[in-house]
Formats: structure tokens, C-alpha cells, sequence
């Protein structure tokens, strides 16, 4: 298992100083938080009862607009049609409860416009050999919700009588030119949002952007990959040395576990951010992943926060939270993960073989989650699957390999494992009957992390959650 990301990026988020000193906020609305009229004018409320902390808003897409999107390159230009008209319906009907008179007819003339592109869009990814993977042409057409969310959103804001204005991301976020899932370029990222954020926002202005979009260094569409608008935030954050970075969301922050799971979830007033990215990292998709490097080295404080219940406390994600008293914070999965298996009898021994076996992963740009090793044997998970033949043609030139689909991660995620014997057995136990196909515990050593198959991942999550925060709670450094 990967150690902390987090402290691999250490260094790469240093920024000048800002060009304007204006004390400001970030603020990140996802797809749910936008997805209907009362969501957006909820949203809105929120933004302004915050106007006097200069907020810059970061959009996701309306509701499902992506994975609609995603759907409509999957089956086509033909079948594709009737998925984009099903959003522009929606978002023009979301755009008429909102808005009247001239914004109406701006915001739906443009939608048309977008609609026409992610049409011509589909056709140019039929026309290629595999429609659905990562191309420049597929970041285009799933960019094109958070073009739309934002401008809708700034309308509405106007509406209201805010000064807003819509900045279009692909011209402030920089990436490598990688489809599919790119990583920023934080230098001239950061140069540009301090070149034109600060002064719009001194002169009272909000500055509003589509998340998850960028545009890569040779110029083509990219995106930082799915549920990536919480990153666009954080890097925002800390490129303008933002006082907090806020992530509004549908839930009360972080919690114990999925609450769509687990009925008894509760949210987590506190969480170190190294906690926050072993969680993000294995699964709590409530943040992306690679939300709390900016923070890191900022040391900008994230907070999560529930846009359906503005007053509730949600969550703050700090560098150093005081002693907490709870071992387990939350129990996280990952589901749709593939197991690769890897026998050689060259490993026994012998130096060099794992070294043979990552380039090829290295080589496809796949990233493996977790790893684990015997004598003779290498296993590994991925997400990514649209190098897998290639990868197993590559790996069968050193070794029998065998990939496994539809296995899950799940993870235990909590600083006092560090400090707390007998946690992994208290997992194990608790698992009685499940077959355990892989177990890690990371290097940070926040979290305790296993493979099953993903029929059993529902009652996994459940007797977990139920172990570790349903019955008497486990304090640090005791085992009951
Ligand atoms: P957004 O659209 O606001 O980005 P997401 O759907 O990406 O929201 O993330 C929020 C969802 O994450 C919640 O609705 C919840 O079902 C899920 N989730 C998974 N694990 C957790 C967790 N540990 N804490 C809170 N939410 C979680
Ligand atoms: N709309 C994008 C997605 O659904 C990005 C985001 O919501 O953060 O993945
Ligand atoms: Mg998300």
C-alpha cells in the first residue's frame, strides 16, 4: 500500500507571494448541491451569506450531467443523441425556474451551443477506435457540464443581485497533457489564478468556476479526473492563499462510513489531513483524493460541509487536530477494483523481479493501489482497467498472471491505529465467513486495508462500522 500521498507532494504547492493581498474563501459546490432549482438557490443563499468573506466559487456539473455524459460516448452517437437532449432538457427547465427575460434566453442559447459540440463530439469518438477511453475528445465532451453548471450558477447569482462573473477554468487551469485523469501544473496554474482572481475579487466581485476542467500544455481539453472539482478547489486555495477552502456537499461532512451504507453513519467533527487522504485515497468518495495536497503545504484548512443543512458543523480537515480520543475514524471502500495475481518461482530469491513487474505498470500508466508479496507471488489491485491486456500480455512474458474483476477495497481509517495493538484482529474478527483476499496496512500506518469480493461488501462495511462505532467506543491505545 502507497504510504501517504500526501508527503510524497511535499515541495510542489509552494507559491510565491500573491500578486493583491485580499483575504478570501473557496468554495466548492458538488453535483447534488447544484442539481435542481432549490439546490441551486440554496446554494446561493449560502455564497451570499458569505459575500463579506470573498468567496471564489468552484462548480461541479448539475447533478449527473457527467455521468450522463460518460454514458452518451458509451452507446454512441445515435443513442447519444437522446441522452443530451434528456440534459439539455433538464438544465433548460433548471435555467427557467431560475432565471427570466434575457439571462433565460443567454443561458439556453448557449446550452444549445453545447449541446451542438458535444454532439459533434460523439461523432468524432465513433469515428475512433474506442470511443470510451481517455482521449482528448471524451475530457472535451465531460468538461462541457461544468461549462454549463458554472455559467447557470453565475446567472443565478446575479439574479440575486450578487456581482458575479463566470471565469472559464480551461483557461486558468494548466495540466500535463494526459487524458482522462491529468495532473495539474502548479506553477502556471498558480500564476494565473493570482494574475486574475484577486482582482476581481477586491473589487467586490464573485468569481465563479467550473471545477474537474483544465487544458493541458499542448493545448488539448483535460480533466483531473472523476469527482476532480474538489481538487480544482484546494489548488484554487492554495494558489491564492485562501483562508479555508469549504467543500459543500450532501451529507454533514465526513463521516464514520458511507451513510447511503450504513444507517447509524455520524459525522466527524475533526480529522488530521493525513486521515482525510487515506480516506479519499481508499474509497470515501465524499473527497477526491488529491484534495488535500494543495492544503498540505499551504496549510489551508479544509471544511466539509452539508449545502441541504448549512448550520450543521461538518467537518475541518487540519495538519495537526488536537488528541482525538476515537482509534477508527471511518470505514471507507472502493469498489469496481481488480485484482492481478503474479506467480514466478524467478522472485524466489532473486532481486530485481518487482522492480520488472511495476515498470510494466509504469509503462501502461496504471497505478496500483495495493500491493502485497510472498516468495513467490506478487498481488495487486487496479481501477483502471483499459490497459489490462496489454499489462497481462506484458507480465506473462515474466511470470503467470491472472486478473480477478468485481473485488472492493475497504479500508479502516484512524491515527490511533498507530497506537492501538490488536486493531488489525478486532478487523479480522469482525470479518468471520467473508473471504479475505488481501490484507495491507499502510506504511503512515492510519489505516488497516483489505480486498474482498465485492458481493460481500455490504455486510463488510456494516460489521465494521458496527465493531468499531456501534458498540462501546474503543479508546486510544485499549482494546476491549
Ligand atoms: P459531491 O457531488 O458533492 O462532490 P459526492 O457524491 O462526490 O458529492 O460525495 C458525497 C457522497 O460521498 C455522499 O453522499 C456519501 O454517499 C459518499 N460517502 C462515501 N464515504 C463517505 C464518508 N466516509 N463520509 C461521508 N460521505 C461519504
Ligand atoms: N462533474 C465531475 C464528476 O462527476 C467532477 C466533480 O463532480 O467533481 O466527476
Ligand atoms: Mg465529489
Amino acid at each position: 500500500m502507497s504510504g501517504t500521498a500526501a508527503s510524497e507532494a511535499h515541495g510542489i504547492y509552494s507559491f510565491g507571494t500573491r500578486a493583491e493581498e485580499q483575504a478570501m474563501i473557496v468554495m466548492k459546490f458538488g453535483g447534488t448541491s447544484v442539481g435542481s432549482p432549490s439546490a441551486i438557490e440554496r446554494a446561493c443563499s449560502i455564497i451570499q451569506s458569505r459575500a463579506d468573506r470573498h468567496p471564489l466559487v468552484v462548480v461541479s456539473a448539475i447533478g449527473d450531467t457527467t455521468d450522463r455524459l460518460v454514458g452518451a460516448a458509451e452507446v454512441g452517437p445515435v443513442a447519444g443523441a437522446e441522452v443530451l437532449m434528456g440534459i439539455r432538457d433538464r438544465t433548460e427547465s433548471i435555467t427557467r425556474a431560475l432565471v427570466s427575460g434575457g439571462a433565460a434566453s443567454e443561458m439556453v442559447l448557449f446550452l444549445d451551443q453545447a449541446m451542438a459540440e458535444a454532439s459533434d463530439l460523439l461523432r468524432t469518438l465513433d469515428s475512433s477506435s474506442d470511443g470510451a477511453s481517455p482521449s482528448a475528445e471524451l475530457d472535451a465532451l465531460l468538461g462541457i457540464g461544468e461549462r454549463i453548471s458554472s455559467r447557470l450558477v453565475t446567472l443565478a447569482l446575479v439574479h440575486r443581485g450578487l456581482a458575479a462573473c463566470n471565469l472559464d477554468s480551461r483557461k486558468l487551469f494548466i495540466s500535463e497533457a494526459r487524458h482522462g485523469g491529468a495532473s495539474p501544473l502548479i506553477e502556471p496554474t498558480g500564476e494565473r489564478l493570482r494574475q486574475t482572481v484577486p482582482p476581481i475579487v477586491s473589487e467586490g466581485k464573485v468569481p465563479v468556476i467550473g471545477g474537474f476542467i483544465a487544458t493541458g500544455e499542448d493545448g488539448s481539453p483535460t480533466t483531473l479526473g472523476r469527482g476532480g472539482s474538489d481538487y480544482t478547489a484546494s489548488l484554487a486555495g492554495a494558489a491564492l492563499g485562501a483562508e479555508e477552502v469549504q467543500i459543500w456537499t450532501d451529507v454533514d461532512g465526513v463521516m464514520t462510513a458511507d451513510p447511503s451504507l450504513v444507517e447509524s453513519a455520524r459525522s466527524l467533527p475533526l480529522l488530521s489531513i493525513r486521515e482525510a487522504s487515506e480516506l479519499a485515497y481508499f474509497g470515501g468518495r465524499v473527497l477526491h483524493p488529491s484534495t488535500m495536497l494543495p492544503a498540505i503545504e499551504s496549510d489551508i484548512p479544509i471544511r466539509v460541509l452539508n449545502s441541504r443543512h448549512s448550520e450543521a458543523e461538518g467537518t475541518l480537515i487540519v495538519a495537526e487536530p488536537s488528541e482525538s480520543e476515537t482509534v477508527v475514524k471511518s470505514v471507507v471502500y472502493k469498489e469496481n477494483i481488480t485484482l492481478i495475481d503474479i506467480y514466478s518461482t524467478r522472485m524466489l530469491m532473486a532481486h530485481g523481479f518487482l522492480a520488472q513487474v511495476f515498470a510494466i505498470f509504469e509503462k501502461h500508466e496504471t497505478p496500483v493501489d495495493m500491493v502485497s508479496t510472498s516468495e513467490v507471488s506478487v498481488s495487486m489491485t487496479v481501477d483502471r482497467t483499459e490497459s489490462l491486456p496489454d499489462i497481462l500480455e506484458d507480465l506473462s512474458e515474466i511470470s503467470d498472471a491472472e486478473a480477478t474483476p468485481g473485488k472492493a477495497i475497504v479500508c479502516v481509517v484512524g491515527e490511533g491505529i498507530r497506537y492501538t495493538p490488536g486493531i488489525a484482529a478486532k478487523v479480522f474478527n469482525s470479518l468471520e465467513g467473508i473471504r479475505i483476499r488481501m490484507i495491507s496496512l499502510g506504511a503512515s500506518r492510519v489505516n488497516v486495508g483489505f480486498v474482498i469480493d465485492e458481493n460481500d461488501l455490504e455486510v463488510a462495511v456494516r460489521r465494521l462500522h458496527a465493531t468499531f462505532f456501534d458498540e462501546p467506543r474503543l479508546r486510544k491505545g485499549q482494546l476491549q
